[in-house]
């Protein structure tokens, strides 16, 4: 009797459920430009880096440091490019690339990209727009 009402409503709830993730997955495709390298002397170009930072949403000087610093080389960059010193394969770049994703964009509760830093005291925050959990970034101390 009344649990077939409550039987109706959690199929209801259920349905609203899974309406949602339609719209979602549409946003799930979400990814990183593949990127465009150049070799030019003994540097190593990303030549479609405002595409990359756009679509990281993450401020460029920060996202470049960490690609020198986990890379291990020298470099520079402005808006439209960063140069890194040395040749660096695809791979290479790619591997720091995911990283930075998974540590600095990604929502560790939800695995979407709607997400911004903030800072708590010394802490780096990443909150997610999207389902509003908020953890430390985790950012790997490489060994050596
Ligand atoms: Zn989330």
């Amino acid at each position: 009797m009344a649990k077939s009402h409550s039987f109706d409503y959690n199929a209801l709830l259920e349905r609203a459920r899974q309406a949602l993730p339609e719209e979602l997955s549409s946003e799930s495709r979400w990814e990183v430009p593949e990127l465009d390298l150049l070799y030019e002397g003994r540097t190593t170009i990303i030549r479609n880096w405002r595409d990359i930072v756009d679509t990281l949403r993450r401020d460029r000087t920060h996202v470049m440091s960490y690609l020198l610093r986990e890379l291990g080389t020298a470099g520079d960059g402005d808006e439209d490019r960063v140069v890194f010193n040395g040749k660096l394969t695809l791979q290479q770049i790619q591997d720091k690339m995911d990283a930075y994703v998974h540590t600095y964009v990604i929502c560790s509760e939800c695995h979407r990209p709607d997400t911004h830093m903030t800072k708590d005291g010394r802490t780096t925050l990443l909150k997610c727009d999207a389902c509003g959990a908020h953890k430390p970034v985790r950012a790997r101390r490489k060994a050596g």
